[in-house]
C-alpha cells in the first residue's frame, strides 16, 4: 500500500512541476508580445522637426494619426503644425 501512495505523490509532483514550467513560459511570452507606450519603456523618441532624440517623458507630446508625436519644444511643435498646413 505504501508504494502506491509514494507513486501518487511523485505523479502529483511531476504534474505540478510541468504546470509551473508551462505557466512561467506563458508568462514570459505575454511579457514580450505586449507593446508598451514609449513613456513606459524609456526608449528615446525623435523630434520630426529638428531630428533630436529625447526622453518621451520630457518631450512635448501631440497625438498624430494613430501614433503620438514628440517634440523637444513648443517651438518645434508649432513649426510642425505650420508645415502640415502648407502641405495641404
Ligand atoms: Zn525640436
Amino acid at each position: 500500500m505504501g508504494a502506491i501512495i509514494v507513486r501518487i505523490l511523485l505523479l502529483a509532483m511531476v504534474v505540478w512541476v510541468i504546470r509551473y514550467v508551462l505557466m512561467s513560459i506563458q508568462g514570459l511570452g505575454k511579457g514580450n508580445s505586449k507593446k508598451k507606450p514609449a513613456e513606459e519603456t524609456g526608449v528615446m523618441v525623435k523630434d520630426p522637426v529638428c531630428g533630436m532624440y529625447m526622453d518621451p517623458r520630457l518631450a512635448v507630446r501631440m497625438d498624430g494619426r494613430g501614433k503620438p508625436l514628440y517634440f523637444c519644444s513648443e517651438e518645434c511643435k508649432s513649426k510642425y503644425l505650420a508645415y502640415k498646413k502648407t502641405d495641404n
